[in-house]
């Protein structure tokens, strides 16, 4: 009874943890709180009369697990760089799926080994929660690697959705048969198990360009969901808790990023969206890219009356968000009105641009939503976009064959000036040419962004 109430006051406190998450201003305290609803879910186990009658605990063996795990993960979480976030919560994800397929083949392989058959319920659980976890364990692995640049971000092998269909096929009908029959071969076992790992290998490697954050997000509720089934197979309450909400919080915001890409989540799945199929990357484009200098664009923003500011992934890359409060700051005392406008998925993780603007201190009101800043860029007479790339591409809106068509995107295009700061001539994540920098109305300032934006600032000092 004390543990379960224990569990209970441990998952009230994950809860209010991920509660806090929810905004910028106490999210830090959110993260502590949750870490410790984790510690005490975890120690109080160790009392758990429960788990010693299964009789397969290593005590010590459990706690050098736990220790060499921790270990790890407080060296790489200290030592990772800001923009390599998404690449370690790809992993940390299916680090939880993997965990929670192993829960299960522990399981499974009792009874293949001739131990006592659960009932059905749980078998079937444990199946579901085997192929969920697995699919979430390589699913992500591979995501991980394509959001690292190890691997090709599209690749398709020829009839890859018959043989996705095939292997899912075979996995389904092996679970069924080993849950509802309570009988489990070990060979059997293993090619499930092998065909799961497939599956999620196959599944993710054509998804590519500007999908990944739907995937990601979607491995994310399926691992929540994974250590859900595996909480009711092992009767823990921690586990069922915290793997229910992390299941529909991760439901939530795989729906909120499919909207952000303005289609059907089954359409990021099972279509060359964002495949290299359909890549315009060596289309050619009309016009031609016009270089401007960094003092000549610092006159035009400090005699504009509005400039909407639209950071991507380069600005985090360049760490250049306390230089842009900094501009900011200059080209208010001048009476110009600024603004930033995020769209959803700018960055690589969901919130990633709200995160580092915060961090510099930028305030809230001045941070629009694309659909409340779109309308105001016709009005602006210069949006500055630093280190943003697919998030302001026009193909998106005009040509039909593009990868990212349909995808609503913030109308830099449609602001009377456009200056675009980048290094050079990098792609965007999806891989896709820009539209807007062969604009005539849009002028390329190269350079980092940090460097570039401290030379807008003080271009715009010397004018007084
Ligand atoms: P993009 O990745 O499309 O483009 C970033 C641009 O920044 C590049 O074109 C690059 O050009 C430039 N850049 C890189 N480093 C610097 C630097 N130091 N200084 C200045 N510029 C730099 O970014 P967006 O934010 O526009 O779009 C995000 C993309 O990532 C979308 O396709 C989205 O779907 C995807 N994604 C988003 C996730 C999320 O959850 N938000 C997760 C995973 C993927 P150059 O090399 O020439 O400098």
């Amino acid at each position: 009874m004390l543990i379960e109430i224990v569990y209970f006051i441990a998952a009230a406190v994950f809860i209010i943890g991920l509660k806090q998450m929810s905004s910028p201003v106490t999210a830090r305290q959110g993260i502590v709180w949750a870490g410790i609803a984790m510690a005490i879910a975890t120690l109080i186990t160790f009392g758990d009369p429960a788990v010693y009658a299964h009789g397969s605990m290593n005590v010590i063996l459990i706690v050098v697990a736990i220790v060499a795990g921790s270990i790890i993960a407080y060296i790489t979480a200290k030592r990772v760089e800001m923009t390599d976030m998404p690449q370690m919560i790809a992993i940390y994800n299916g680090m939880g799926g993997g965990a929670a397929a192993a829960i299960a083949a522990v399981e499974l392989v009792k009874v293949a080994a001739g131990g006592e058959a659960p009932n059905t319920t749980v078998l079937v659980l444990a199946t579901l929660g085997a192929i969920i976890g697995a699919v979430s364990f390589s699913g992500s692995a591979i995501a991980f690697a394509k959001l690292q640049g190890l691997i090709n971000k599209t690749l398709r092998l020829p009839m890859h959705m018959l043989i996705n269909l095939i292997i899912f096929a075979g996995m389904l009908a092996l679970g069924g048969m080993m849950a509802f029959t309570g009988e489990i071969d070990p060979t059997l076992l293993l090619i499930f198990f092998v065909l799961t790992i497939i599956f999620g290998i196959m599944f993710t490697l054509p998804i590519g360009g500007a999908d990944m954050p739907v995937v990601i997000s979607l491995f994310n509720a399926l691992t929540g969901l994974a250590v859900a089934f595996e909480g009711f197979v092992l009767q823990n309450a921690a586990m069922i808790i915290a793997g229910t909400v992390v299941g529909s919080s991760g439901t939530l915001l795989t729906q909120l990023m499919a909207k952000a890409m303005n289609r059907p989540i089954s359409n990021v799945l099972f279509s060359s969206f964002g495949s290299a199929d359909g890549s315009t990357a060596d289309e050619e484009v009309e016009g031609s890219m016009k270089e401007v200098q960094a003092p000549d664009a610092a006159i035009m923003m400090a005699y504009a009356s509005k400039v909407i500011i639209i950071p991507g992934y380069g600005m985090a890359v360049a760490q250049a968000q306390h230089k842009l409060a900094e501009l900011t700051k200059v080209l208010e005392a001048r009476g110009v009105e600024v603004k930033y406008a995020i769209h959803p998925v700018a960055g690589r993780m969901p919130g990633h641009m709200n995160v580092l603007l915060a961090e510099a201190g930028i305030d809230y009101d001045k941070i629009y939503d694309l659909e409340d800043i779109n309308p105001e860029f016709p009005s602006a007479e210069v949006a500055l976009v630093i280190g943003a790339n697919d998030v302001v591409n026009p193909v998106a809106r005009s040509n039909p064959d593009s990868p990212i068509y349909g995808m609503p995107i913030l109308d830099a295009d449609r602001a009377q000036n456009c200056i675009v700061i980048k290094r050079g001539r990098g792609a965007g994540f999806s891989g896709i040419e820009n539209h807007l920098f062969y604009a005539d109305n849009t002028q390329m300032l190269y350079g980092d962004g940090q460097k570039m934006i401290g030379e807008l600032v003080a271009g715009v000092k010397e004018l007084g």
